[in-house]
């Protein structure tokens, strides 16, 4: 079986859920290539991690890379083109799917190969039913952050650099140029250990105990749906059906009641944490610890308590 994976960057470094397709690989034990675009950097880092790459500097926006990898799945024509599933992504993949009539899976969680087939795993409903998929000839495929584990160094591979003649009719939008918001450079998907607030921090001024305890963590912000709402904090740092899909190594969530829409954003967490004042909320059904309080009592502790293990 051959797969094609294409490895995205930040522009620096690989993307973590670029990395877990190396996993996914191994875990098929299937042959794979790497395609990565306009970064060498990072096509030694993965060569690194024993996949042969193809190298190309001259892609770098959707219209660029849905030509080089229409072009290289052409050449290599894979049973699975492997994608992390990303804003980026989840553009390229239909695309390339159309336009060569393969089939398309997004959000992939899970993959298992029985007599030489692959069922991908996926959420449907909002993560309320979990749906098996089996596709006829060569799938693309979307693959959720933190579905995979991140590989390990192995035999350093080569790359091979390719030139893609790219037709100036493909090239449909132009990007003039890029502006970021503070608040989006807040990475919740590549973060390792996430605080996220509810509705039951009450408001704007207790949630800051969750912004606290966030940074004396080391780690991110998250929110649910109305905590956003209620203007406690940006919209960058929704997590859920409808935010961001998170696999931190740790994921607090203070005064969150477990609603599906939020898990099927975070429960592909190494290790939960929950403190709700309501001991049968559905949050403690996934949750590694669960806490029964009041989180204006908890988070002080847990603060302070973080606070003196720092200092040590
Ligand atoms: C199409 C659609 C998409 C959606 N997408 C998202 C999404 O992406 N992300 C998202 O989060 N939601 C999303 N939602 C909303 C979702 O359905 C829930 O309404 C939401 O997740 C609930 O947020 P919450 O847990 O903060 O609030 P609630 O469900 O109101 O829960 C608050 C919890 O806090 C607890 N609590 C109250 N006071 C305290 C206290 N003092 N200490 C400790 N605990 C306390 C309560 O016991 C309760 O369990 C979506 C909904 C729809 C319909």
């Amino acid at each position: 079986m051959k797969t094609l994976l294409f490895i995205e960057t930040d522009g620096e470094k690989v993307l973590g859920g670029s990395l877990e397709l190396i996993s996914a690989v191994k875990a098929l034990d299937a042959e794979g290539t790497a395609l990565v675009a306009g970064n060498r950097a990072a096509a030694d880092t993965v060569a690194a991690l024993g996949i042969p790459v193809i190298f190309t500097d001259n892609a770098t926006d959707y219209d660029t890379l849905t030509e080089v990898l229409s072009e290289v799945v052409k050449e290599e024509n894979p049973d699975i083109v492997l994608l992390a599933n990303t804003a980026l992504s989840k553009d390229i993949a239909p695309r390339i799917a159309g336009r060569m009539s393969l089939g398309c899976v997004s959000d992939v969680m899970g993959m298992n190969k029985t007599d030489g087939k692959v069922i991908y795993t996926r959420p449907a409903y909002g993560g309320t039913v979990l749906e098996h998929i089996e596709v006829e000839g060569t799938a693309v495929v979307t693959v959720r952050n933190g579905s995979f584990s991140k590989p390990e160094a192995s035999s350093n591979l080569h790359v091979t650099e390719k030139k893609v003649e790219i037709p100036v009719s493909a090239i449909k939008a132009k990007i003039v140029d890029t502006v970021k918001e503070i608040s989006e450079s807040v990475n919740l998907e590549e973060a390792q250990v996430i605080v996220s607030g509810g509705r039951g921090m009450g408001n704007a001024e207790n949630f800051k105990l969750v912004e606290e305890l966030a940074s004396v963590l080391g780690g991110v912000v998250g929110a649910t749906r109305p905590a956003i709402e209620e203007g406690w904090i940006s919209r960058a740092h929704q997590v859920g059906q409808s935010g961001k899909i998170v696999a931190p190594k740790l994921y607090i969530a203070c005064g969150v009641s477990g609603a599906t829409q939020h898990t099927s954003g975070m429960s592909g967490s190494d290790y939960i944490v929950a403190i709700n004042k309501d001991e049968d909320a559905p949050i403690f059904e996934i949750a590694n610890v669960g806490i029964v309080g009041n989180a204006m009592d908890v988070l002080p502790v847990m603060i302070e308590e973080m606070k003196k293990v720092k200092e040590k």
